[in-house]
C-alpha cells in the first residue's frame, strides 16, 4: 500500500478529485501530518469517517523504525529500520542558525567513491520520497524539534533517484507542508552530468552541492570512478549551464585527505579550474572510516589550502567537524550494524 507521506499535495488533491471529494481535503490532510502532526487517520477529526475510512484502505501512515541513536553534543546519529528491513540513516546537527538534518536518499550507493563507507555498500533500492520524509518526521518527533534545513547528503547519490528526490523536496518545501524553505535544502552530488542538467531546468531554487575532491582528471579516477563517465571537463560544462540558467550560487565540496588531494599544487589547480565562477568552496576535514588507506589532512595542510585559495580569490570555508566521536562519516552506523 502506498504511504500518505509519499503524496505531493498537487498528487492528494487528484485523488481527492478521483473518489469524488473536494480537492482542498488535500490542505486538510497535509495540515494533520505535517503541522498537527497527527498519523492515525482516524484522528483527522474535520474529515468525515466514511473519507477516513477510504483513506485507510488507500494509504499506510507507518512511519519508518529508529533502531539506534548515537548522540554527542551537537551531533545525533539515528539508524532506521525500513519496512523491508533495510537499514539507512541520518543525522542531526545543531548550528548557531538552526537545526538541520542530514538524509538518506537509497540503501548503499553505487557510486563507489574510494573514501566513503557508503561506497562499500553496493545499492540495494532506492528510497521513496516518504521514507525519505520519514526521516526528518520521526527525528523531530523524537527530539522535540523543528528541523530548519535539510542536506541530502546522507547515504546514496540523490541524482541516481531523481523522481523520488524531487517529490521529496516539492513534499517537504509546501507551505502546507514542513515548510521548509528551498534555499534551507542543499542536495549534493558526485557529478551525474545529465541529471545536472535536468535539475537545472527544475527552478527549484535549492542549493546545488556538487562533490569534486579533486582538481584534475588523473586523480579524481583515483578517488571517485564517476568521473571514468563524466570527466572534470564535463562536469564544470554542467555547473557552468548550472549557473547561468538558475543564477544560483554552487557549493564545491572537498574533503581534504591527507597527501593525497590536500598539495598547494592541489589547491592552485583547483584555483585556476574555478575562478570567475559563483561558487564557494566547501573544505571538509575527512572523518577517518574504518578503511584505513585515508587519513584526514593535518590542520596546518587545510590551512595552508584554503590560504591559497583565498589568494587565489576563491570564496572559501573550512566545515565544522560533526560527528567525528560518532561515526560520523556517511555509511558507518549503518556498516556496523550489518556486518
Ligand atoms: S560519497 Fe556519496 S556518492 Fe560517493 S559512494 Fe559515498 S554516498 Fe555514494
Amino acid at each position: 500500500m502506498d504511504s500518505l507521506f509519499n503524496r505531493e499535495r498537487s498528487e492528494l488533491e487528484e485523488y481527492f478529485l478521483s473518489i469524488g471529494e473536494k480537492k482542498f481535503k488535500a490542505i486538510q490532510v497535509f495540515e494533520w501530518l505535517y503541522e498537527k502532526k497527527v498519523w492515525n487517520i482516524q484522528e483527522f477529526s474535520n474529515i468525515k469517517k466514511e473519507v477516513r475510512d477510504r483513506l485507510e484502505k488507500d494509504f499506510t501512515t507507518t512511519l519508518i523504525k529508529c533502531v539506534k541513536r548515537q548522540v554527542d553534543k551537537d551531533v545525533k546519529k539515528y539508524l532506521f529500520e525500513l519496512q523491508d528491513k533495510n537499514y539507512i540513516e541520518a543525522v542531526l546537527m545543531y548550528h548557531d542558525y538552526g537545526i538541520s538534518v542530514c538524509v538518506s536518499s537509497e540503501v548503499g550507493c553505487n557510486m563507489a567513491c574510494k573514501f566513503c563507507e557508503s561506497g562499500r555498500q553496493k545499492k540495494v533500492r532506492n528510497l521513496e520520497a516518504n521514507e525519505i520524509v520519514e526521516q526528518i518526521l520521526v527525528i523531530e518527533e523524537m527530539e522535540n524539534v523543528r528541523i530548519s534545513s535539510v542536506v541530502i547528503m546522507g547515504i546514496g547519490e540523490p541524482l541516481d533517484n531523481y523522481d523520488n528526490i524531487r517529490r521529496f523536496i516539492r513534499i517537504i518545501n509546501d507551505a502546507k507542508g514542513l515548510k521548509i524553505g528551498a534555499r534551507h535544502i542543499t542536495l549534493s552530488t558526485c557529478g551525474l552530468v545529465p541529471k545536472i542538467k535536468e535539475l537545472a531546468q527544475e527552478q527549484l531554487q535549492i542549493n546545488l552541492a556538487i562533490s569534486l575532491h579533486a582538481p584534475t582528471d588523473e586523480l579524481r579516477n583515483k578517488l571517485m570512478p564517476v568521473n571514468k563517465v563524466y570527466n572534470i571537463d564535463t562536469l564544470m560544462g554542467a555547473i557552468k549551464e548550472y549557473l547561468q540558467l538558475t543564477s544560483r550560487r554552487v557549493t564545491i565540496e572537498y574533503v581534504m585527505l591527507n597527501n593525497v588531494n590536500d598539495s598547494i599544487d592541489c589547491a592552485k589547480t583547483l584555483a585556476h579550474l574555478l575562478k570567475g565562477l559563483n561558487v564557494y568552496v566547501n573544505l571538509i576535514p575527512y572523518n577517518e572510516t574504518n578503511a584505513k588507506e585515508f587519513k584526514r589532512s593535518k590542520k596546518e595542510t587545510i590551512l595552508k589550502f584554503y590560504d591559497t585559495l583565498k589568494k587565489e580569490g576563491l570564496n572559501v570555508i573550512i566545515r565544522r567537524e560533526f560527528g567525528s566521536k560518532i561515526d560520523g562519516a556517511c555509511g558507518q552506523l549503518r556498516g556496523s550494524e550489518r556486518i
